[in-house]
């Protein structure tokens, strides 16, 4: 762990609009990292719109990319951040992925966000489910599912934060030693739950944050919420309640701005999905002003 790392970012990129490595690398880098992207798929716009175009990456290709840095010696990398992944094959060429940079540097963090869906509805294929659970989720050092994510791995149904924290140790067992369940609601109030496992077999540290729910729908939040978390968690290895504060302190920034600002268009924000106002957020990027504190349990 120190304050900076090389992270090789595997994710969608869109033409217009921020999800995926569009998300992700802007803040990493802002928070000091070099980043270097792969670009999973290359769509016109992210799939919420009513169409979108564009290329999806093969486990083939992908590897053939790993193949060319490797013959150049250029395979060392502190950090592997995934996030959407859409066939089995890509995701058994992750696998390999990760296995290969880390023989060649046993330390490497994988920072593993297993997207497959929200609000009970699956958006990747059913099998992906059983390979992330069987294979992804072993090798993965910190994991950011949501709710539904957390419950399709566990098999657990969260109905309160006893089952979120239970879910976060199940998850514990299974590889991760940090996990963040990074949104979850529970009588109507949005919780952020954290754990850490700081040595095998001890009892996790794990906090909650509670964050006021914003009327409006956000798309790559998630992606980012997860980039943050990498970036803060590797500057505070020991603090994951303070690496979620200042992650959530960022989000709720952005997306305050983010409203104000299709409000001010005289936009309404509750008729369709928002993109976010990632590079007018960058002072709160860099600089997080934490007003949501974690609460230890
Ligand atoms: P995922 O896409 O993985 O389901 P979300 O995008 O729902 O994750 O949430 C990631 C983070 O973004 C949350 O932890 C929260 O900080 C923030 N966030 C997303 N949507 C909202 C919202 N409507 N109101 C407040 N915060 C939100
Ligand atoms: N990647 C692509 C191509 C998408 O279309 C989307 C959402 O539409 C995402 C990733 C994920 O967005 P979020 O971070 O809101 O889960
Ligand atoms: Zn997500």
């Amino acid at each position: 762990p120190s304050d900076t790392g090389r992270v090789l970012s595997i994710q969608s990129h869109t033409v217009q609009g921020y999800v995926g490595n569009k998300s992700a690398v802007f803040p990493l880098q802002l928070l000091g990292y070099d980043v270097d992207p792969i670009n999973s798929v290359q769509f016109s716009n992210h799939t919420g719109y009513p169409t979108f175009k564009g290329q999806v990456l093969n486990g083939e290709q992908l590897w053939d990319l790993i193949e060319g840095l490797e013959a150049n010696d250029l395979l060392f990398y502190t950090h592997v951040l995934t996030g959407y992944i859409g066939s089995v094959s890509f995701l058994d060429t992750i696998l390999k992925v990760i296995n290969k940079l880390r023989s060649i540097n046993p330390n490497l963090t994988y920072v593993c966000d297993p997207v497959m869906g929200d609000e009970g509805k699956l958006y990747v294929p059913e099998e992906l489910v059983h390979v992330y659970r069987e294979k992804v989720v072993p090798l993965a050092s910190m994991l950011t599912p949501n709710q539904f994510e957390a419950e399709k791995l566990t098999g657990l149904r969260i109905n309160s934060e006893e089952d979120g924290r239970e879910a976060c140790a199940i998850l514990h067992a299974a590889g991760p030693s940090k996990v963040v369940v990074t949104s979850i609601i529970i009588g109507g109030i949005l919780l952020l739950i954290g754990s850490h496992q700081k040595e095998k077999g001890l009892k996790p540290e794990q906090f909650k944050i509670e964050i006021h729910k914003i009327p409006a729908y956000f798309t790559g939040t998630g992606d980012l919420m997860t980039a943050l978390l990498l970036g803060w968690s590797n500057k505070y290895p020991d603090n994951l309640d303070k690496a979620a504060e200042l992650a959530v302190s960022t989000l709720q920034a952005l997306l305050r701005r983010t409203l104000d600002d299709y409000k001010r268009a005289g936009y309404d924000p509750t008729s369709s999905s928002l993109e976010i106002r990632l590079i007018q957020s960058q002072d709160e990027i860099r600089n997080p002003n934490v007003e949501l504190k974690a609460e230890r349990y």
